[in-house]
């Protein structure tokens, strides 16, 4: 028998204890023990170390620090969703704002260059582009209050 496959076995009996083989794995070492007293005789001290391992008592946490850590990783995952929503409804209330901005530029138009001028945004294919601006911007703006209602009605525990 090959040195190499003395060493290989013994190196596996600690796993081969702890049931941690793959079923090829021990089955070559089952094979290797069964003509090999020295290999045979070490692993029937790691069997037995096994056992022993076994039969020691596992240590269970108490039912208080189980409850404690599980309502700390869920205030930790409802803090997380919270300042994720947060960032959308601070994003959104920057689009409204700069929807808004440039909206007043119409006003600003027809106050400094009269009715006429404003007027000339809404002839042709004009009046579409401001619609769907307008149409755009009041999306934004309700999508924004949605969100920032959800974060605010989550934030005093009522969602
Ligand atoms: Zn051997």
């Amino acid at each position: 028998m090959a040195v190499n496959e003395h060493e290989e076995t013994r190196a596996r009996l600690p796993l081969a204890a702890a049931g941690a083989l793959e079923a090829g794995e021990r089955e070559q070492i089952e094979r290797h023990l069964a003509g090999c007293a020295a290999c045979a005789a070490e692993w029937e001290r790691w069997r037995l170390c096994g056992l022993l391992l076994k039969r020691l008592p596992t240590p269970q946490p108490s039912p208080l620090v189980v409850e404690r850590a599980r309502a700390r990783a869920v205030a930790r995952l409802l803090e997380t969703s919270d300042e994720r929503s947060t960032q959308v409804g601070i994003l959104l209330a920057v689009l409204v704002a700069w929807t808004l901005t440039l909206g007043s530029g119409v006003v600003v138009l027809v106050l400094t260059r009269g009715i006429a001028a404003a007027a000339e945004l809404f002839t042709g294919n004009g009046w579409l582009w401001v619609a769907a601006y307008t149409t755009a911007g009041w999306f934004l703006a309700a999508v924004a209050s949605a969100v920032l209602g959800r974060r605010y009605r989550t934030s005093r525990g009522l969602a």
